[in-house]
């Protein structure tokens, strides 16, 4: 398609539609535009690297909603509503959005005329259909189509669903998805499989994802990809670190990462995602991944509270961006390395804010055109902390060059394996100092001692003693 694909030549954006804010603009000058909001924003923090485009940037929605409505000459049509507002704009077509995807709403517009199906009035609570959602694997082809509907029943539908199939050979699997509130979210909470596993499968970053109607995914899979490189890239893993990835959804960015790292523990506030993310482990065989259904801050509060503490945390927060709750949980763990992943670089930047009082600097950020021919911009942010621990505990390593018979028995990474594997706790090498500096096997002076005159220095708590004395004498160091 005509890179330069102007205003006029859009039917729908004539009619008022409004979902592609910069569509008259050049790909090129939409990049440069993006790139300046994002330096504005996040500028003051650190430095902002130049934008991930895309090549092509058309088609790539492969999340596609279209919402029911009756019109007075055509009876029951299905289209995209007018910026802003409710009006239905009835089209068949949209340069941003997959074909099959939109195919699929057309046969599923098709089947249910043919089954004398009513668009749902929410102000009477009368009719039937409200929305239809198709999610197409970019890589797998698979196809799911969601049928939203306001009553929990749906007559005939076994009629629809062989309709629809046969009407939609790519179809791998129809859903009903009842939402009868009068809200502008597209889904409700109920399910019910009409045909097919009732998810579909996607593959990213060389894994298989499941995922379910209601769990979120990105809409753009092709530059998804390479945002997960990027976020995972600038995490910059050992294969040593607990992981945690905060708002997880089906569990992509730490499945993605969990080869990489020693454990990932994913938290998500949506049920069915978080079931999503469970069977993405099974399926990948990850078995050093494990998801919490949470609120993320709760969670963190647990975790600070259980002192298992991450040493990286990816944190991919919806459009409203994260909570003070989560943020100051966060400032209390000090994991070393952040990598904030967020589609709107505002929200972004008011929480890099109160993590700056935390401690934490950005090192960079890297915007990622997620949503070309919009005005929306994704950035992935690294931000680092140093503080007294770190510095205490690079300092220990450097000693193992110099130490005791009793020491030379086991490495402070074997006793940190041992621990972790015994009793699920994560210990530091300062940690380890302690105890081992009580029984007596260390020597030296100035292990314990704090670098800095006012630097706090955290005790070793009992549980974490007990643990790391059954190290010791399980390498026979006591
Ligand atoms: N990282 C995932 C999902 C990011 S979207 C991916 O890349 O696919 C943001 C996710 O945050 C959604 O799945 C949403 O359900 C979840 N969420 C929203 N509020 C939350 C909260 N308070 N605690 C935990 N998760 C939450």
């Amino acid at each position: 398609m005509n890179q330069d694909l102007h205003k006029s030549s859009c039917p729908l954006l004539r009619k008022g539609c409004g979902g592609c804010q910069l569509l008259a603009m050049p790909y090129p000058e939409q990049l440069a535009r993006k790139q300046s909001f994002a330096r504005r924003l996040l500028e003051k923090w650190g430095p902002v690297q130049p934008i991930v485009g895309m090549e092509d940037p058309w088609r790539y929605r492969c999340k596609v909603t279209a919402s029911f409505t009756t019109d007075p000459r055509q009876g029951l049509v299905c289209g995209l509503y007018v910026q802003g507002s409710r009006r239905v704009l009835p089209a068949t077509t949209c340069p941003l959005q997959d074909r099959r995807a939109e195919q699929a709403i057309q046969a599923v517009l098709q089947a249910a005329r043919e089954c004398r199906y009513t668009a749902f009035d929410p102000a009477r609570r009368t009719g039937l259909l409200r929305h239809v959602q198709v999610r197409q694997g970019l890589f797998t082809g698979q196809q799911m189509v969601t049928v939203v509907t306001g009553p929990d029943i749906l007559p005939g539908s076994r009629r629809f669903a062989a309709r629809v199939r046969e009407l939609c050979p790519g179809l791998t699997t129809l859903v009903q998805n009842v939402n009868p509130r009068p809200t502008g979210m597209v889904l409700g909470e109920k399910c019910r499989i009409l045909f097919g596993a009732g998810y579909i499968e996607d593959t990213l970053c060389g894994l298989r994802f499941r995922i379910s109607p209601v769990s979120f995914y990105q809409v753009n899979p092709r530059q998804t990809q390479r945002l997960y490189e990027l976020a995972i890239r600038e995490a910059n893993l050992t294969g040593k670190e607990t992981v945690l990835d905060a708002y997880c959804g089906t569990g992509t960015i730490g499945l993605a990462a969990a080869g990489q790292a020693r454990q990932v523990l994913g938290v998500e506030l949506n049920a069915a995602a978080v079931r999503d993310a469970q069977a993405n482990a099974r399926r990948n065989h990850i078995q050093n991944a494990r998801f919490v259904c949470a609120d993320a801050g709760a969670y963190l509060n647990r975790l600070a509270g259980e002192h298992i503490a991450p040493d990286t945390v990816f944190l991919d927060p919806p459009r409203s961006g994260s909570t003070p709750e989560f943020l100051a949980a966060l400032g209390r763990l000090a994991p070393p390395r952040v990598v904030y992943i967020s589609c709107d670089p505002a929200t972004q930047a008011r929480d890099i804010a109160l993590l700056a009082r935390e401690g934490y600097r950005m090192i960079r950020a890297i915007p990622v055109d997620m949503f070309p021919h919009t005005e929306h911009v994704e950035t992935v942010c690294l931000l680092s902390k140093l503080n007294a621990k770190q510095h205490i505990e690079i300092n220990l390593d450097m000693d193992e060059l110099d130490l005791t018979d009793a020491e030379k028995k086991a490495t402070y990474q074997e006793i940190k394996d041992y621990v972790l594997e015994h009793s699920g706790l994560k210990v530091s090498s300062l940690y380890i100092a302690q105890v081992k500096q009580k029984c007596g096997i260390i020597e030296r002076e100035n292990y314990n001692k704090p670098k800095s005159e006012d630097a706090k220095q955290p005790q070793c708590p009992p549980d974490k003693e007990k643990a790391i004395k059954e190290a010791l004498t399980h390498f026979g160091m006591i």
